[in-house]
């Protein structure tokens, strides 16, 4: 098994580390893993001027599993060429269209997901740009984005959500703004006549506005969210307040082959990095979904996913964490990954 690890930027390469510990337990429990090393982002940009090379791309395409850490940071502020768009080229060179994010607690007894499409919308809707225009005589500036999608994203984005839903409770909630936007009515349309094949699984709309109070207030009756690309985007830093740190969550795309894209939710928090504070669980998490979703060893995924709870259930965290965890004791990145390491390989 190859897998391809693009620790990226800012804190990137030190919670990769705490992923690599752990990766190496996977084969003493008898995985036959290549891991592989690569660029994107800034250091890609300070590398090859490009935030990701084309030969990148096609180790990408080549390897079983991706797992990227993060990009960006304030050395690249005035980059003509931004980090991030080596993160947005990889997800659509390889066309990764569907953004599963698991929410996930069992100290709070949280258990939901979020389906974000990945591909389409407002991010990537053409026409976007800046422009000047004579405004009541004045020239002024002007901006403009669209968001756009088509019935096929629609489609395939929801299906999966409805199949997801299969294996969970079998509810389905669809985010939109359609008392307003166009594209969310046919969203809307689209996630009906899905719902209509699929007759055991319930399925509610909720309109964005209300949805960031539904997730504070309503989330034990969540399973599974469905959304566009900004909402979800959006929504799932918001869930981050329920599990405790934006450093605790993990997602995984999915292309139309069987290619996956893991990596943690947060972004290269420039303002810690270098300092051994940052929290891995989010990308130490990716790996409990690749073992879960991408080889089916249910088995692996929950004695890792308990190895990092067990962890916090005796204190042990990192900075970000200290309101969250009773009785507290701060340890660092290093010791943090070595600790969750410990429990996966001797408990
Ligand atoms: P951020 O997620 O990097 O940081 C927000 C806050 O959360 C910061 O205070 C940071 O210290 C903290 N934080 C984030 N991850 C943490 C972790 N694992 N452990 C402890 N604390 C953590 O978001 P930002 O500050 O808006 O963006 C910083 C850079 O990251 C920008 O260049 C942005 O474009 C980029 N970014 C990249 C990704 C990605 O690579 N997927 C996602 C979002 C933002």
């Amino acid at each position: 098994m190859n897998i391809l690890i693009l620790p990226g930027d800012g804190i990137g390469p030190e919670i990769s580390l705490q992923l690599v510990k752990i990766l190496k337990t996977c084969i003493i429990y008898g995985y036959k893993i290549n891991i592989l090393y690569n660029y994107i982002g800034g250091i890609s940009i300070d590398k090859y001027n490009i935030p990701l090379n084309e030969n990148v791309l096609n180790i990408c395409k080549e390897s079983d599993s991706i797992i990227l850490g993060c990009v960006g940071g304030y050395k690249w502020s005035n980059s003509p060429i931004k980090p991030e768009e080596g993160l947005l080229l990889l997800r659509k060179k390889l066309n990764f269209f569907a953004n599963i994010r698991p929410i996930k607690c069992p100290f709070k007894n949280i258990d939901f997901l979020i389906l974000r499409e990945l591909n389409g919308g407002i991010y990537y809707g053409k026409p976007k740009g800046i422009s000047k225009q004579i405004i009541n005589s004045i020239p002024s500036w002007y901006s403009y984005d669209t968001e756009l999608y088509n019935e096929q994203e629609i489609i395939r984005l929801i299906k999966i959500g409805f199949n997801l839903s299969l294996n969970r409770k079998k509810r389905v909630t669809s985010i939109d703004k359609s008392n307003v936007l166009y594209s969310s009515k046919l969203w809307k349309k689209i996630a009906n006549f899905i719902s209509s094949k699929f007759q055991t699984v319930k399925l509610n709309h909720i309109y964005i506005d209300y949805a960031t109070i539904e997730l504070i207030k309503n989330f034990k009756k969540l399973d599974v969210i469905i959304t566009n690309n900004i909402f979800g985007d959006i929504l799932s830093d918001e869930c981050s307040l329920l599990t405790g740190s934006l450093g605790m969550l993990p997602s995984l795309s999915l292309n139309n082959k069987s290619l996956s894209l893991f990596e943690p939710c947060h972004g290269s928090a420039p303002d810690i990095a270098g300092k051994n504070i940052s929290n891995p669980i989010g990308i130490i998490l990716s790996l409990v979904i690749m073992l879960e979703y991408s080889f089916n060893d249910k088995f692996l995924s929950n004695k890792l996913f308990y190895s990092i709870y067990k962890v916090l259930s005796y204190g042990f965290c990192t900075i970000d964490m200290k309101n969250y965890i009773k009785n507290f004791k701060i340890v660092n990145t290093n010791e943090f990954g070595d600790l969750i390491n410990y429990f996966f390989f001797y408990d």
